[in-house]
């Protein structure tokens, strides 16, 4: 079209086209989840604009929220409508070529490592699967602040708008029409299609028709038939002579093929966490995780939680706990308040960013609430400041600690385990390895947690793995570690380091692990600043090894020792003078090593020495 205005994909969205245009992937039926997962966003927005201005969804068609999958055979076109939001010219633009997301260099990378296609959803880019199976894809849309305009290109590196002056008006939202290639027939199947929404889209919030198309059997006047086929009066017609009455005055009926067409609802739309916990099966709860969190991995989530909270503030929740870690979990820490639940208000989505739901430290669980307590007629900003939502907060956080604590409780690797009876135990088999699978992918964000969140300090310490030098390559949990303390130990004992090889050679252990006490190695450099928070757990003291103030019990013989050695100790503070060491003391720390450099007690150890040092390099 000459009136097309003509555009360049941004240079990463030009890589992942090509990457995914030249696919091998097999599993192409992705792209119909990700374009309804799009729909279906697209009329989350405008519902929400709708609670505080009802005018914006319009009038008859328009106000009606669904979407629409039609196949036009000949044209091998496959297209799919919503009655969403829509998107502006500037939209267009933007959202579907010059502007990439964090997720796409990410997801380019993951693609030249072998990842897999079907994580697409998780990098913010699905819409651009539509090319595993079209040539050339046209965009239709209207927004209710602009025109209707086209998008169209056939991933050859550049995309056109037009305004659309052709088409038919869509009223309000999107429609996109898929060219499809010739080895993408199947999908101008209708059972294809149905089969694949039942897969993949079951939880879609929103009504899904297929138009389809079936062949009826129509009854028709014999008379007045002008086809050519051979009359033939139907069963029931010639039940029907019981009076000379009717037989006179009935005209001859026969029955022809006609095809007839109709809109098909394809997904039977209701809210898993709305139904008693009894009742939803751990496939159901797995799939409703998979399209929740666009994670289309062969893993089920580790965990999940179920419940409703009555009271004052009263709401529904189902937690998940990934099997995963997404790829930017910490990346963005400290500047995303941004939870992964999303919120819904009496069934209305209201957000999937809302800040605060949770703590930063959880942001890794995916969910969803819904409010019967929160108002549902007032903006996201006025929502926001709503006092239920401390509340709310405070009973997810609890709900979400508990859920991980059980994680941990029916692992057998786990110590807490050792009483349980044989049937416990086999039914748990296969949970083995869980917790230890959640420490390694999320094990950071209850250390945050543990930094970040004083009320919940004990019950995240409780959660806390490690190794140490008892713990023989497996992880040890402080409790466990309490119950093997020797008769007369006081405090808890650790040491900081960059590896756990490293730090098994340190001096600092050499007289501890004679004498059989177990020491705790904390290996990430989170664990250092951890340390500065976790000051005490049961009422037992945290003792760095390598820092003053190490007891090892009553020692009579070292009072006469520092007597003796005063001189010494004395000549080598005055050598060392006294800005580079606080004091030189004889102690009982080492066995074999003759000296060593103490941290004094709220001094850096050697390792945060280091961990600074590397930030300011
Ligand atoms: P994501 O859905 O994760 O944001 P996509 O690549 O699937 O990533 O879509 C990119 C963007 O294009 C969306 O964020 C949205 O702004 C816009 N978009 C895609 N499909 C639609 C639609 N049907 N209606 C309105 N906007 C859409
Ligand atoms: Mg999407």
């Amino acid at each position: 079209r000459s009136s097309a205005e003509k555009f360049e994909f941004q240079a990463e969205v030009s890589r992942l086209m090509d990457i995914i245009i030249n696919s091998l992937y097999s599993n192409k039926d992705i792209f119909l989840r990700e374009l309804i997962s799009n729909a279906s966003d697209a009329l989350d927005k405008i519902r929400f604009l709708s609670l505080t201005d009802k005018e914006v969804l319009g009038e008859g068609d328009t106000a009606k929220l669904e979407i629409q999958i039609k196949l036009d055979k000949e044209k091998k076109i496959l297209s799919i409508r919503d009655r969403g939001i829509g998107m502006t010219k500037e939209d267009l633009i933007k959202n579907l070529g010059t502007i990439a997301k964090s997720g796409t260099s990410a997801f380019v990378e993951k693609m030249q490592s072998g990842g897999d296609l079907n994580l697409i959803g998780q990098f913010g880019v699905g819409f651009y699967s539509v090319y595993l199976v079209a040539d050339y894809v046209e965009v239709i849309s209207k927004h209710n602040d602009d025109k209707q305009y086209v998008w169209e290109s056939k991933a050859d590196g550049a995309f056109a708008i037009s305004e659309d002056t052709w088409n038919e008006p869509l009223g309000r939202g999107t429609e996109i029409r898929l060219h499809l290639r010739d080895e993408a027939k199947e999908y101008l199947e209708e059972d294809k299609l149905k089969d694949l929404v039942k897969k993949y889209s079951e939880f879609i919030n929103f009504p899904i028709y297929l138009w389809t198309t079936k062949e009826v059997d129509v009854e028709v006047p014999a008379d007045e038939e002008e086809s050519s086929e051979e009359e033939e009066s139907t069963p029931e017609a010639k039940e029907d002579e019981d009076t000379e009455e009717d037989e006179e005055k009935k005209p001859k009926t026969k029955t022809i093929k006609e095809t007839t067409s109709e809109w098909e609802l394809l997904n039977d739309v209701k809210a898993v966490w709305l139904r008693s916990p009894k009742e939803v099966t751990d496939e159901e709860y797995s799939k409703f995780y998979h399209s929740l969190a666009k994670d289309f991995g062969d893993e089920k989530p580790m965990s999940w939680s179920h419940f409703t909270a009555e009271g004052d503030v009263e709401f529904k929740a189902l937690l998940f706990v990934p099997p995963k870690a997404p790829h930017d979990l910490y990346e963005s820490y400290y500047n995303n308040n941004k939870s992964n639940l999303k919120l819904y208000v009496r069934r209305v989505f209201i957000s999937d960013e809302f800040d605060d739901l949770l703590p930063k430290y959880l942001n890794f669980l995916k969910g969803i609430v819904d409010s019967d307590t929160l108002p549902l007629n007032v903006s996201r900003e006025m929502l926001q400041q709503h006092s239920s939502l401390k509340t709310i907060k405070k009973k997810l956080i609890r709900k979400a600690l508990d859920m991980i604590r059980k994680i941990a409780e029916e692992d057998p690797d786990e110590y807490s385990n050792k009483d349980k009876t044989d049937e416990e135990k086999s039914e748990m088999a296969e949970k083995k390895g869980q917790y230890a699978k959640f420490w390694n992918e999320f094990g950071k964000s209850i250390k945050l947690g543990i930094i970040e969140d004083a009320t919940n300090r004990n019950r995240l310490a409780k959660l806390l793995r490690f190794e140490s030098t008892k713990s023989d390559g497996k992880l040890a949990s402080l409790d466990e570690y309490i119950s093997r303390m020797k008769p007369g130990q006081k405090d808890i004992f650790y040491i900081t380091g960059s590896s756990k090889e490293q730090l098994e050679k340190s001096p600092f252990l050499e007289r501890l692990t004679k004498k059989n006490y177990e020491v705790i190695f904390f290996t990430d450099p989170v664990d250092e600043y951890l340390m500065q928070y976790l000051m005490d757990y049961e009422d037992k003291k945290f003792q760095n090894v390598s820092k003053e103030g190490l007891k090892l019990g009553k020692d009579s013989k070292l009072k006469d020792l520092k007597e003796s050695f005063k001189e010494l100790t004395d000549w080598w503070k005055k050598a060392l003078e006294s800005e580079n060491v606080d004091s030189v003391k004889i102690s009982n720390r080492l066995h074999d090593t003759p000296c060593v450099v103490v941290t004094s007690k709220y001094g850096w150890s050697a390792n945060m020495e280091k961990i600074m040092q590397a930030q300011t390099l």
